[in-house]
Protein backbone atom coordinates (compact mmCIF):
# COMPACT_ATOMS: atom_id res chain seq x y z
CA UNK A 1 0.00 0.00 0.00
CA UNK A 2 2.66 2.33 0.94
CA UNK A 3 5.10 1.82 -1.86
CA UNK A 4 1.90 2.37 -4.21
CA UNK A 5 0.70 5.78 -2.47
CA UNK A 6 4.83 7.01 -2.80
CA UNK A 7 4.71 6.34 -6.48
CA UNK A 8 2.05 8.22 -7.25
CA UNK A 9 3.33 11.11 -5.12
CA UNK A 10 6.53 10.71 -6.96
CA UNK A 11 4.31 10.78 -10.56
CA UNK A 12 2.16 13.64 -9.72
CA UNK A 13 5.43 16.00 -7.79
CA UNK A 14 6.26 18.98 -9.83
CA UNK A 15 9.95 19.09 -11.15
CA UNK A 16 12.44 21.75 -9.80
CA UNK A 17 12.07 23.38 -13.32
CA UNK A 18 7.94 23.35 -13.02
CA UNK A 19 8.63 24.90 -9.22
CA UNK A 20 11.23 28.21 -10.65
CA UNK A 21 8.68 28.50 -13.40
CA UNK A 22 5.69 28.67 -11.61
CA UNK A 23 7.32 30.63 -8.52
CA UNK A 24 7.99 33.58 -11.86
CA UNK A 25 4.54 33.64 -12.30
CA UNK A 26 3.55 33.93 -9.33
CA UNK A 27 5.66 36.57 -8.75
CA UNK A 28 4.95 38.61 -12.06
CA UNK A 29 7.80 38.24 -13.61
CA UNK A 30 7.80 38.89 -17.71
CA UNK A 31 4.91 40.79 -16.86
CA UNK A 32 3.18 37.57 -16.05
CA UNK A 33 4.21 35.68 -19.36
CA UNK A 34 5.39 32.67 -19.82
CA UNK A 35 7.31 31.43 -23.11
CA UNK A 36 9.77 28.44 -23.96
CA UNK A 37 11.26 26.87 -26.70
CA UNK A 38 12.97 23.66 -28.11
CA UNK A 39 15.42 24.69 -30.06
CA UNK A 40 17.10 21.55 -31.99
CA UNK A 41 20.16 22.21 -34.48
CA UNK A 42 18.89 20.06 -37.67
CA UNK A 43 21.78 18.06 -37.62
CA UNK A 44 20.34 14.84 -37.18
CA UNK A 45 17.15 13.30 -35.89
CA UNK A 46 15.89 13.52 -32.98
CA UNK A 47 16.12 10.78 -30.12
CA UNK A 48 14.73 9.77 -26.86
CA UNK A 49 16.92 12.54 -25.13
CA UNK A 50 15.88 15.22 -27.36
CA UNK A 51 12.14 14.05 -25.99
CA UNK A 52 12.94 14.49 -22.78
CA UNK A 53 13.68 18.31 -23.44
CA UNK A 54 10.22 18.25 -25.61
CA UNK A 55 8.17 17.18 -22.54
CA UNK A 56 9.52 19.80 -20.43
CA UNK A 57 9.94 22.35 -22.75
CA UNK A 58 6.58 22.13 -24.61
CA UNK A 59 4.47 20.19 -21.26
CA UNK A 60 5.22 23.35 -19.18
CA UNK A 61 4.04 25.89 -21.27
CA UNK A 62 1.12 23.76 -22.06
CA UNK A 63 0.40 23.13 -18.30
CA UNK A 64 1.07 27.00 -17.17
CA UNK A 65 -1.05 28.78 -20.12
CA UNK A 66 2.53 29.37 -21.73
CA UNK A 67 3.25 28.80 -25.65
CA UNK A 68 6.83 27.36 -26.81
CA UNK A 69 8.26 27.68 -30.09
CA UNK A 70 10.33 25.53 -32.23
CA UNK A 71 13.45 27.23 -33.00
CA UNK A 72 15.48 25.53 -35.55
CA UNK A 73 19.44 26.35 -33.59
CA UNK A 74 20.86 26.60 -37.98
CA UNK A 75 24.09 28.42 -36.95
CA UNK A 76 26.23 25.49 -38.61
CA UNK A 77 25.59 24.76 -42.37
CA UNK A 78 28.05 22.54 -43.00
CA UNK A 79 26.24 19.82 -41.36
CA UNK A 80 22.59 20.88 -41.38
CA UNK A 81 19.83 20.02 -43.80
CA UNK A 82 15.81 20.60 -44.60
CA UNK A 83 15.64 16.83 -43.73
CA UNK A 84 16.45 17.17 -40.55
CA UNK A 85 13.83 19.85 -40.46
CA UNK A 86 10.86 18.32 -41.53
CA UNK A 87 11.96 15.04 -39.55
CA UNK A 88 11.84 17.09 -36.17
CA UNK A 89 8.37 18.80 -36.63
CA UNK A 90 6.75 15.48 -37.83
CA UNK A 91 8.25 13.67 -34.52
CA UNK A 92 7.38 16.77 -32.38
CA UNK A 93 3.39 16.46 -33.80
CA UNK A 94 4.21 12.51 -33.08
CA UNK A 95 4.83 12.94 -29.34
CA UNK A 96 1.34 14.92 -29.03
CA UNK A 97 2.80 18.90 -28.82
CA UNK A 98 2.33 21.74 -31.06
CA UNK A 99 4.06 24.67 -31.09
CA UNK A 100 3.35 28.34 -31.54
CA UNK A 101 5.46 29.42 -34.12
CA UNK A 102 8.24 27.65 -35.86
CA UNK A 103 11.41 30.46 -35.80
CA UNK A 104 15.51 29.93 -37.13
CA UNK A 105 18.40 31.18 -35.17
CA UNK A 106 19.04 31.92 -39.50
CA UNK A 107 16.53 34.77 -38.87
CA UNK A 108 18.40 36.82 -36.45
CA UNK A 109 21.83 36.71 -38.61
CA UNK A 110 21.40 40.05 -39.76
CA UNK A 111 20.55 41.18 -36.02
CA UNK A 112 23.76 39.30 -34.73
CA UNK A 113 25.92 40.40 -36.93
CA UNK A 114 24.56 44.29 -36.07
CA UNK A 115 25.52 43.59 -32.55
CA UNK A 116 28.69 41.96 -33.16
CA UNK A 117 29.69 45.45 -35.18
CA UNK A 118 28.25 47.07 -32.35
CA UNK A 119 30.78 45.02 -30.27
CA UNK A 120 33.73 45.51 -32.20
CA UNK A 121 33.35 49.58 -32.68
CA UNK A 122 32.84 49.56 -28.18
CA UNK A 123 36.03 47.89 -28.19
CA UNK A 124 34.38 44.81 -26.97
CA UNK A 125 35.19 42.18 -29.60
CA UNK A 126 38.12 42.14 -32.14
CA UNK A 127 39.61 39.78 -34.85
CA UNK A 128 41.67 36.82 -34.05
CA UNK A 129 44.37 36.02 -37.04
CA UNK A 130 45.63 33.09 -35.13
CA UNK A 131 43.83 29.17 -35.38
CA UNK A 132 41.79 27.79 -33.49
CA UNK A 133 44.23 25.75 -31.91
CA UNK A 134 46.73 28.40 -30.51
CA UNK A 135 43.56 30.07 -29.16
CA UNK A 136 42.57 27.06 -27.30
CA UNK A 137 46.49 26.68 -26.00
CA UNK A 138 46.49 30.01 -24.84
CA UNK A 139 43.22 29.65 -23.14
CA UNK A 140 44.81 28.53 -19.51
CA UNK A 141 43.43 25.93 -16.91
CA UNK A 142 41.05 27.46 -14.10
CA UNK A 143 43.63 28.14 -12.13
CA UNK A 144 45.83 29.92 -14.52
CA UNK A 145 45.10 32.36 -16.65
CA UNK A 146 44.91 32.22 -20.16
CA UNK A 147 47.25 34.25 -22.68
CA UNK A 148 46.30 37.71 -24.51
CA UNK A 149 46.42 37.38 -27.90
CA UNK A 150 48.77 39.70 -29.62
CA UNK A 151 45.33 41.01 -32.01
CA UNK A 152 43.59 41.73 -28.82
CA UNK A 153 44.30 45.38 -29.10
CA UNK A 154 44.36 45.88 -32.29
CA UNK A 155 42.04 49.90 -33.05
CA UNK A 156 38.54 48.97 -33.84
CA UNK A 157 38.27 49.88 -37.52
CA UNK A 158 41.19 47.09 -38.24
CA UNK A 159 38.94 44.09 -36.49
CA UNK A 160 36.01 45.86 -38.27
CA UNK A 161 37.63 45.75 -41.55
CA UNK A 162 38.29 42.63 -41.37
CA UNK A 163 35.18 41.19 -39.93
CA UNK A 164 33.30 42.20 -43.24
CA UNK A 165 35.56 41.25 -45.41
CA UNK A 166 35.64 37.48 -43.36
CA UNK A 167 31.63 38.02 -44.22
CA UNK A 168 32.44 38.93 -48.04
CA UNK A 169 34.46 35.55 -48.22
CA UNK A 170 38.08 36.72 -48.95
CA UNK A 171 39.56 34.50 -46.57
CA UNK A 172 39.66 30.95 -45.61
CA UNK A 173 38.21 28.81 -43.31
CA UNK A 174 40.23 28.80 -40.21
CA UNK A 175 42.11 31.84 -41.26
CA UNK A 176 40.64 34.05 -38.32
CA UNK A 177 37.93 34.67 -35.87
CA UNK A 178 35.48 37.57 -33.98
CA UNK A 179 36.27 37.10 -30.47
CA UNK A 180 34.72 38.51 -27.75
CA UNK A 181 37.15 41.06 -25.44
CA UNK A 182 36.07 39.81 -21.73
CA UNK A 183 38.34 38.62 -19.36
CA UNK A 184 41.67 36.01 -20.02
CA UNK A 185 41.81 35.55 -16.79
CA UNK A 186 38.20 35.21 -15.70
CA UNK A 187 38.01 31.53 -13.08
CA UNK A 188 34.74 30.70 -15.73
CA UNK A 189 36.70 29.35 -19.05
CA UNK A 190 33.59 30.49 -21.40
CA UNK A 191 34.62 34.16 -20.40
CA UNK A 192 37.89 34.10 -21.80
CA UNK A 193 37.45 35.56 -24.59
CA UNK A 194 35.26 33.22 -26.31
CA UNK A 195 35.11 33.09 -30.30
CA UNK A 196 31.74 34.53 -31.40
CA UNK A 197 32.04 34.40 -35.63
CA UNK A 198 33.91 31.88 -37.47
CA UNK A 199 34.14 31.63 -41.31
CA UNK A 200 31.69 28.65 -42.98
CA UNK A 201 32.08 28.62 -47.01
CA UNK A 202 28.93 26.28 -47.67
CA UNK A 203 25.42 26.86 -48.60
CA UNK A 204 23.09 27.55 -46.23
CA UNK A 205 19.96 25.52 -46.20
CA UNK A 206 18.13 28.85 -45.70
CA UNK A 207 20.46 31.88 -46.58
CA UNK A 208 22.16 30.10 -49.12
CA UNK A 209 25.41 31.94 -50.09
CA UNK A 210 24.64 35.16 -48.63
CA UNK A 211 27.22 35.05 -45.63
CA UNK A 212 30.05 33.56 -45.32
CA UNK A 213 30.64 34.40 -41.06
CA UNK A 214 28.50 32.64 -38.99
CA UNK A 215 27.31 33.27 -35.44
CA UNK A 216 28.72 30.33 -32.83
CA UNK A 217 26.06 29.29 -30.63
CA UNK A 218 26.93 31.00 -27.50
CA UNK A 219 26.21 34.24 -29.74
CA UNK A 220 23.49 32.96 -31.27
CA UNK A 221 21.09 31.30 -28.61
CA UNK A 222 20.94 33.31 -25.92
CA UNK A 223 20.08 36.35 -28.27
CA UNK A 224 17.73 33.94 -29.84
CA UNK A 225 15.91 33.90 -26.93
CA UNK A 226 16.20 37.35 -25.81
CA UNK A 227 15.00 38.21 -29.18
CA UNK A 228 11.96 36.42 -29.31
CA UNK A 229 10.32 37.08 -26.00
CA UNK A 230 11.42 33.77 -24.36
CA UNK A 231 10.74 33.85 -20.97
CA UNK A 232 12.46 30.51 -19.60
CA UNK A 233 15.51 28.55 -21.57
CA UNK A 234 15.24 25.16 -20.57
CA UNK A 235 17.89 23.04 -21.58
CA UNK A 236 20.28 20.41 -20.06
CA UNK A 237 23.18 20.59 -17.30
CA UNK A 238 25.79 20.92 -19.79
CA UNK A 239 25.05 24.38 -20.54
CA UNK A 240 25.04 25.29 -16.79
CA UNK A 241 28.84 26.95 -17.18
CA UNK A 242 27.55 28.71 -20.18
CA UNK A 243 25.04 30.92 -18.72
CA UNK A 244 26.83 33.23 -17.28
CA UNK A 245 27.69 34.22 -20.97
CA UNK A 246 24.25 34.19 -21.51
CA UNK A 247 23.57 36.78 -19.26
CA UNK A 248 26.22 38.95 -19.94
CA UNK A 249 25.50 38.98 -23.98
CA UNK A 250 22.01 39.70 -22.83
CA UNK A 251 23.19 42.59 -20.40
CA UNK A 252 25.41 44.16 -23.40
CA UNK A 253 21.99 43.62 -25.53
CA UNK A 254 20.01 45.38 -23.06
CA UNK A 255 22.52 48.44 -23.09
CA UNK A 256 21.53 49.38 -19.91
CA UNK A 257 17.69 49.77 -21.13
CA UNK A 258 15.65 48.30 -18.72
CA UNK A 259 14.02 45.76 -20.10
CA UNK A 260 13.89 43.04 -17.11
CA UNK A 261 10.21 42.54 -18.01
CA UNK A 262 12.10 40.63 -21.24
CA UNK A 263 14.72 38.81 -19.92
CA UNK A 264 14.96 35.31 -20.36
CA UNK A 265 16.27 33.31 -17.43
CA UNK A 266 18.22 29.59 -18.07
CA UNK A 267 17.38 26.63 -16.21
CA UNK A 268 18.94 23.29 -16.55
CA UNK A 269 18.33 19.68 -15.68
CA UNK A 270 19.62 16.38 -16.44
CA UNK A 271 19.87 14.65 -19.75
CA UNK A 272 18.17 11.75 -20.30
CA UNK A 273 20.92 8.90 -21.35
CA UNK A 274 19.90 5.12 -21.78
CA UNK A 275 21.47 1.93 -21.40
CA UNK A 276 22.58 -0.15 -24.32
CA UNK A 277 22.50 2.78 -26.70
CA UNK A 278 24.54 6.17 -27.45
CA UNK A 279 22.69 8.98 -27.88
CA UNK A 280 25.16 11.58 -29.33
CA UNK A 281 24.11 13.11 -32.63
CA UNK A 282 27.33 12.52 -34.07
CA UNK A 283 27.70 8.73 -33.36
CA UNK A 284 23.93 8.37 -34.33
CA UNK A 285 24.79 9.94 -37.70
CA UNK A 286 27.74 7.52 -38.03
CA UNK A 287 25.59 4.45 -37.23
CA UNK A 288 23.55 5.71 -40.46
CA UNK A 289 26.46 6.52 -42.63
CA UNK A 290 28.27 3.41 -42.21
CA UNK A 291 25.43 1.53 -42.78
CA UNK A 292 26.21 -0.15 -39.59
CA UNK A 293 22.17 -0.11 -39.18
CA UNK A 294 19.01 0.23 -41.65
CA UNK A 295 18.45 4.37 -41.60
CA UNK A 296 17.96 6.92 -38.66
CA UNK A 297 14.48 4.79 -37.88
CA UNK A 298 15.79 1.39 -37.58
CA UNK A 299 13.68 0.19 -35.01
CA UNK A 300 16.86 -0.51 -33.00
CA UNK A 301 17.90 3.36 -32.79
CA UNK A 302 17.07 5.31 -29.70
CA UNK A 303 15.29 7.98 -32.30
CA UNK A 304 12.10 9.08 -31.97
CA UNK A 305 11.42 7.45 -35.81
CA UNK A 306 13.25 4.51 -34.48
CA UNK A 307 11.33 4.13 -31.58
CA UNK A 308 8.19 4.48 -33.82
CA UNK A 309 8.93 2.22 -36.27
CA UNK A 310 9.18 -0.35 -33.61
CA UNK A 311 5.99 0.03 -32.36
CA UNK A 312 6.42 2.53 -29.24
CA UNK A 313 3.29 4.41 -28.58
CA UNK A 314 3.88 8.68 -27.78
CA UNK A 315 2.38 8.10 -24.27
CA UNK A 316 4.75 5.14 -23.55
CA UNK A 317 7.79 7.52 -24.52
CA UNK A 318 5.83 10.55 -22.33
CA UNK A 319 5.20 8.08 -19.39
CA UNK A 320 9.11 6.68 -19.10
CA UNK A 321 10.19 10.56 -19.13
CA UNK A 322 7.13 11.25 -16.23
CA UNK A 323 8.87 8.01 -14.30
CA UNK A 324 12.62 9.35 -14.79
CA UNK A 325 11.65 12.80 -13.79
CA UNK A 326 14.36 15.94 -14.04
CA UNK A 327 17.41 16.30 -11.60
CA UNK A 328 20.43 18.35 -11.64
CA UNK A 329 21.95 14.75 -11.32
CA UNK A 330 23.96 13.06 -14.32
CA UNK A 331 22.18 9.92 -14.65
CA UNK A 332 21.96 6.21 -16.55
CA UNK A 333 18.73 5.57 -17.07
CA UNK A 334 17.57 1.40 -17.56
CA UNK A 335 16.38 0.58 -20.97
CA UNK A 336 14.36 -1.71 -18.95
CA UNK A 337 12.33 1.00 -17.67
CA UNK A 338 11.47 2.24 -20.60
CA UNK A 339 10.09 -1.13 -22.02
CA UNK A 340 8.44 -1.29 -18.81
CA UNK A 341 6.07 2.02 -19.53
CA UNK A 342 5.91 0.49 -23.37
CA UNK A 343 4.20 -2.59 -21.61
CA UNK A 344 1.97 -0.99 -19.17
CA UNK A 345 0.23 1.25 -22.40
CA UNK A 346 0.50 -1.18 -25.21
CA UNK A 347 -1.21 -3.08 -22.91
CA UNK A 348 -4.13 -1.08 -22.99
CA UNK A 349 -3.86 -0.15 -26.71
CA UNK A 350 -2.99 -3.08 -28.34
CA UNK A 351 -5.13 -5.82 -30.42
CA UNK A 352 -4.56 -9.76 -29.62
CA UNK A 353 -3.88 -12.13 -32.37
CA UNK A 354 -2.39 -15.40 -33.03
CA UNK A 355 1.10 -15.45 -34.94
CA UNK A 356 3.83 -18.49 -34.92
CA UNK A 357 7.20 -17.81 -35.15
CA UNK A 358 8.65 -21.19 -34.84
CA UNK A 359 6.25 -23.51 -35.95
CA UNK A 360 5.53 -27.44 -36.49
CA UNK A 361 2.64 -28.43 -37.26
CA UNK A 362 0.00 -30.27 -34.93
CA UNK A 363 -2.72 -32.81 -36.62
CA UNK A 364 -6.03 -33.40 -34.40
CA UNK A 365 -6.43 -37.11 -35.65
CA UNK A 366 -9.86 -37.25 -34.29
CA UNK A 367 -10.95 -34.09 -35.70
CA UNK A 368 -13.06 -34.12 -39.08
CA UNK A 369 -11.09 -34.36 -42.49
CA UNK A 370 -12.28 -30.95 -44.36
CA UNK A 371 -14.53 -29.37 -41.00
CA UNK A 372 -13.71 -25.79 -40.00
CA UNK A 373 -15.06 -23.73 -37.69
CA UNK A 374 -14.89 -20.32 -36.56
CA UNK A 375 -13.43 -19.12 -33.11
CA UNK A 376 -14.51 -16.23 -31.93
CA UNK A 377 -11.15 -14.16 -30.08
CA UNK A 378 -11.61 -10.92 -28.61
CA UNK A 379 -9.64 -8.12 -29.40
CA UNK A 380 -8.74 -6.60 -26.24
CA UNK A 381 -9.62 -7.94 -23.12
CA UNK A 382 -8.84 -4.95 -21.10
CA UNK A 383 -11.30 -2.39 -23.29
CA UNK A 384 -15.02 -2.95 -21.78
CA UNK A 385 -16.11 -2.37 -25.33
CA UNK A 386 -13.96 -4.35 -27.56
CA UNK A 387 -14.88 -6.18 -30.01
CA UNK A 388 -14.39 -9.31 -31.05
CA UNK A 389 -13.00 -11.23 -34.64
CA UNK A 390 -13.35 -14.96 -35.74
CA UNK A 391 -10.42 -17.20 -36.02
CA UNK A 392 -10.81 -20.40 -38.39
CA UNK A 393 -10.15 -24.03 -36.80
CA UNK A 394 -9.29 -26.90 -38.68
CA UNK A 395 -7.81 -30.36 -38.39
CA UNK A 396 -3.99 -29.09 -39.27
CA UNK A 397 -2.58 -26.66 -37.13
CA UNK A 398 1.18 -24.51 -36.34
CA UNK A 399 1.87 -24.10 -32.85
CA UNK A 400 5.21 -23.06 -31.44
CA UNK A 401 8.17 -25.42 -31.40
CA UNK A 402 8.99 -24.50 -27.89
CA UNK A 403 5.68 -25.68 -27.01
CA UNK A 404 6.15 -29.53 -27.31
CA UNK A 405 8.90 -31.73 -25.55
CA UNK A 406 9.51 -35.22 -26.58
CA UNK A 407 11.32 -35.98 -22.87
CA UNK A 408 9.16 -33.41 -20.66
CA UNK A 409 10.43 -32.25 -16.90
CA UNK A 410 7.50 -32.76 -14.65
CA UNK A 411 7.48 -29.59 -14.69
CA UNK A 412 6.56 -28.81 -18.46
CA UNK A 413 2.94 -28.53 -18.78
CA UNK A 414 2.74 -27.80 -22.21
CA UNK A 415 2.21 -30.59 -25.06
CA UNK A 416 4.26 -33.54 -24.45
CA UNK A 417 2.64 -37.39 -24.92
CA UNK A 418 0.02 -37.64 -22.74
CA UNK A 419 -0.42 -34.51 -21.72
CA UNK A 420 -3.32 -32.10 -21.89
CA UNK A 421 -3.51 -28.28 -22.88
CA UNK A 422 -5.77 -25.77 -23.88
CA UNK A 423 -5.81 -24.45 -27.49
CA UNK A 424 -6.80 -20.45 -27.10
CA UNK A 425 -10.62 -20.33 -27.79
CA UNK A 426 -11.44 -23.70 -28.46
CA UNK A 427 -10.77 -27.35 -27.42
CA UNK A 428 -8.60 -28.83 -24.66
CA UNK A 429 -6.61 -31.47 -26.55
CA UNK A 430 -4.01 -34.26 -25.21
CA UNK A 431 -1.19 -35.45 -27.21
CA UNK A 432 -1.13 -39.02 -28.19
CA UNK A 433 2.64 -38.62 -30.49
CA UNK A 434 4.87 -37.28 -32.98
CA UNK A 435 7.10 -37.91 -35.87
CA UNK A 436 10.77 -37.14 -36.48
CA UNK A 437 12.13 -36.32 -39.94
CA UNK A 438 15.15 -37.69 -41.36
CA UNK A 439 17.56 -35.55 -39.30
CA UNK A 440 15.72 -36.56 -36.30
CA UNK A 441 13.76 -32.99 -36.32
CA UNK A 442 10.05 -32.96 -34.41
CA UNK A 443 8.28 -32.71 -37.90
CA UNK A 444 4.40 -33.41 -36.71
CA UNK A 445 2.70 -33.83 -33.33
CA UNK A 446 -0.13 -35.59 -32.98
CA UNK A 447 -3.56 -34.99 -30.57
CA UNK A 448 -6.76 -35.60 -30.29
CA UNK A 449 -9.51 -32.97 -28.94
CA UNK A 450 -12.57 -33.58 -26.51
CA UNK A 451 -15.32 -31.93 -28.58
CA UNK A 452 -17.05 -31.23 -25.37
CA UNK A 453 -14.68 -28.60 -24.26
CA UNK A 454 -15.33 -25.93 -26.66
CA UNK A 455 -16.59 -22.61 -24.38
CA UNK A 456 -19.99 -22.79 -23.71
CA UNK A 457 -19.76 -26.46 -24.12
CA UNK A 458 -20.52 -28.77 -20.53
CA UNK A 459 -16.61 -29.36 -19.35
CA UNK A 460 -15.31 -26.37 -21.08
CA UNK A 461 -14.23 -25.14 -17.83
CA UNK A 462 -12.42 -27.96 -16.84
CA UNK A 463 -8.86 -26.91 -15.99
CA UNK A 464 -5.85 -27.59 -17.60
CA UNK A 465 -2.48 -25.90 -16.94
CA UNK A 466 -1.20 -24.25 -20.35
CA UNK A 467 -3.11 -22.51 -23.18
CA UNK A 468 -1.28 -22.13 -26.34
CA UNK A 469 -2.20 -20.67 -29.81
CA UNK A 470 -2.20 -22.17 -33.02
CA UNK A 471 -3.06 -20.61 -36.69
CA UNK A 472 -5.22 -23.10 -39.00
CA UNK A 473 -2.55 -24.27 -41.54
CA UNK A 474 -5.61 -23.72 -44.69
CA UNK A 475 -6.61 -20.12 -42.94
CA UNK A 476 -3.31 -18.33 -42.17
CA UNK A 477 -1.06 -15.89 -43.73
CA UNK A 478 2.89 -16.75 -44.07
CA UNK A 479 4.80 -13.00 -42.64
CA UNK A 480 7.91 -12.56 -41.95
CA UNK A 481 9.09 -11.20 -38.64
CA UNK A 482 11.94 -8.90 -37.21
CA UNK A 483 12.96 -9.68 -33.42
CA UNK A 484 15.21 -6.80 -32.05
CA UNK A 485 17.72 -6.77 -28.87
CA UNK A 486 19.59 -4.25 -27.50
CA UNK A 487 21.81 -2.44 -30.12
CA UNK A 488 24.71 -2.46 -28.26
CA UNK A 489 26.33 -5.55 -26.05
CA UNK A 490 27.78 -3.06 -23.02
CA UNK A 491 25.51 -1.21 -20.81
CA UNK A 492 27.28 1.93 -21.39
CA UNK A 493 28.66 2.15 -24.90
CA UNK A 494 30.00 6.23 -24.07
CA UNK A 495 32.01 5.30 -21.12
CA UNK A 496 34.17 2.35 -22.46
CA UNK A 497 37.60 2.52 -24.02
CA UNK A 498 36.68 0.45 -27.25
CA UNK A 499 35.23 2.31 -30.25
CA UNK A 500 31.69 2.28 -29.85
CA UNK A 501 31.31 0.15 -33.30
CA UNK A 502 33.21 -2.19 -32.02
CA UNK A 503 30.63 -2.93 -29.20
CA UNK A 504 27.42 -3.33 -31.66
CA UNK A 505 25.57 -6.61 -30.48
CA UNK A 506 25.81 -9.08 -33.20
CA UNK A 507 22.16 -10.17 -32.51
CA UNK A 508 20.97 -7.10 -32.64
CA UNK A 509 18.48 -8.52 -35.42
CA UNK A 510 16.98 -11.49 -36.23
CA UNK A 511 14.76 -11.90 -39.68
CA UNK A 512 12.37 -15.06 -39.29
CA UNK A 513 10.65 -15.65 -42.84
CA UNK A 514 9.09 -18.74 -42.16
CA UNK A 515 6.31 -17.28 -39.88
CA UNK A 516 2.39 -17.65 -39.90
CA UNK A 517 -0.17 -15.24 -38.51
CA UNK A 518 -4.25 -14.89 -38.37
CA UNK A 519 -5.95 -13.39 -41.73
CA UNK A 520 -6.90 -10.57 -39.50
CA UNK A 521 -4.00 -8.92 -39.97
CA UNK A 522 -4.38 -8.44 -43.87
CA UNK A 523 -6.77 -5.38 -42.54
CA UNK A 524 -4.05 -3.47 -40.46
CA UNK A 525 -1.40 -1.08 -41.24
CA UNK A 526 2.09 -0.14 -40.13
CA UNK A 527 2.44 1.33 -36.83
CA UNK A 528 -1.01 -0.21 -35.36
CA UNK A 529 -0.17 -1.79 -32.20
CA UNK A 530 -0.56 -5.64 -31.97
CA UNK A 531 -0.22 -8.45 -29.12
CA UNK A 532 1.20 -11.89 -30.68
CA UNK A 533 -0.23 -13.78 -27.81
CA UNK A 534 2.09 -15.18 -25.49
CA UNK A 535 4.35 -13.78 -27.75
CA UNK A 536 4.80 -9.75 -26.91
CA UNK A 537 4.06 -6.50 -28.74
CA UNK A 538 4.26 -5.95 -32.01
CA UNK A 539 3.40 -3.72 -35.03
CA UNK A 540 3.25 -4.02 -38.98
CA UNK A 541 6.62 -2.96 -40.66
CA UNK A 542 6.56 0.19 -43.78
CA UNK A 543 8.01 -2.84 -45.54
CA UNK A 544 5.22 -4.88 -44.85
CA UNK A 545 2.77 -5.29 -48.40
CA UNK A 546 -0.37 -7.64 -49.07
CA UNK A 547 1.77 -9.82 -50.00
CA UNK A 548 3.99 -9.87 -47.77
CA UNK A 549 3.69 -9.14 -44.24
CA UNK A 550 5.92 -7.80 -41.95
CA UNK A 551 6.21 -7.48 -38.95
CA UNK A 552 8.42 -5.90 -36.02
CA UNK A 553 8.26 -6.99 -32.14
CA UNK A 554 8.39 -4.10 -29.64
CA UNK A 555 9.00 -5.55 -26.52
CA UNK A 556 8.51 -9.32 -24.94
CA UNK A 557 5.07 -9.00 -22.63
CA UNK A 558 7.80 -9.36 -19.11
CA UNK A 559 11.16 -8.51 -18.79
CA UNK A 560 13.78 -11.62 -19.31
CA UNK A 561 17.06 -9.89 -20.51
CA UNK A 562 17.80 -10.08 -16.95
CA UNK A 563 17.75 -13.59 -17.25
CA UNK A 564 19.36 -13.69 -21.02
CA UNK A 565 22.28 -11.64 -20.07
CA UNK A 566 23.39 -14.06 -17.47
P1 LIG B 1 24.65 17.76 -30.62
O1 LIG B 1 25.11 16.35 -30.37
O2 LIG B 1 24.57 18.12 -32.06
O3 LIG B 1 25.21 18.82 -29.72
P2 LIG B 1 22.32 17.86 -29.02
O4 LIG B 1 22.00 16.46 -28.60
O5 LIG B 1 22.81 18.83 -28.03
O6 LIG B 1 23.15 17.72 -30.27
P3 LIG B 1 20.44 19.81 -30.00
O7 LIG B 1 19.73 19.70 -31.26
O8 LIG B 1 21.42 20.88 -29.81
O9 LIG B 1 21.07 18.41 -29.76
O10 LIG B 1 19.43 19.76 -28.79
C1 LIG B 1 18.20 20.40 -28.71
C2 LIG B 1 17.75 20.39 -27.28
O11 LIG B 1 17.60 19.06 -26.81
C3 LIG B 1 18.71 21.08 -26.37
O12 LIG B 1 18.02 21.97 -25.52
C4 LIG B 1 19.34 19.98 -25.58
O13 LIG B 1 19.67 20.40 -24.30
C5 LIG B 1 18.26 18.91 -25.57
N1 LIG B 1 18.83 17.58 -25.46
C6 LIG B 1 19.75 17.03 -26.28
N2 LIG B 1 20.11 15.80 -25.83
C7 LIG B 1 19.40 15.57 -24.71
C8 LIG B 1 19.31 14.48 -23.77
N3 LIG B 1 20.04 13.38 -23.93
N4 LIG B 1 18.47 14.60 -22.73
C9 LIG B 1 17.73 15.71 -22.58
N5 LIG B 1 17.75 16.75 -23.41
C10 LIG B 1 18.57 16.71 -24.46
MG1 LIG C 1 23.64 20.84 -28.98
Amino acid sequence: MNIEKNQEEKYESISFVEEAVKKDLEDGKNGGRLQTRFPPEPNGYLHIGHAKAICMDFGVAEKYGGVCNLRFDDTNPSKEDTEYVDAIKEDIEWLGFKWGNIYYASDYFQKLWDFAVRLIKEGKAYVDEQSKETINEQKGTPQTPGIESPYRNRPWEESLDLFERMNKGEFEEGSMVLRAKIDMANPNMHFRDPIIYRIIKIKHHKTGYKWNAYPMYDFAHGQSDFFEGVTHSICTLEFEVHRPLYDYFINELKEGKDLNDNRPRQIEFNRLNLTYTVMSKRKLLALVQEKLVDGWDDPRMPTICGFRRRGFSPESIRRFIDMIGYTKYEALNDYAMLEAAAREDLNKRSTRVSAVINPVKLVITNYPDGKVESMEAIDNPEDPESKTHTIEFSKNLWIEKDDFMEDAPKKFYRLSVGREVRLKNAYIIKCTGFKKDENGEVEEIYCEYDPMTKSGMPDSNRKVKATLHWLSCDHCLPAEVRLYDRLFSVENPSADERDFRELINPNSKEVRTNCYVEKYLSQFKPLDYLQFQRLGYFTLDYDSTPDHLVFNKTVGLRDNWVKQSK
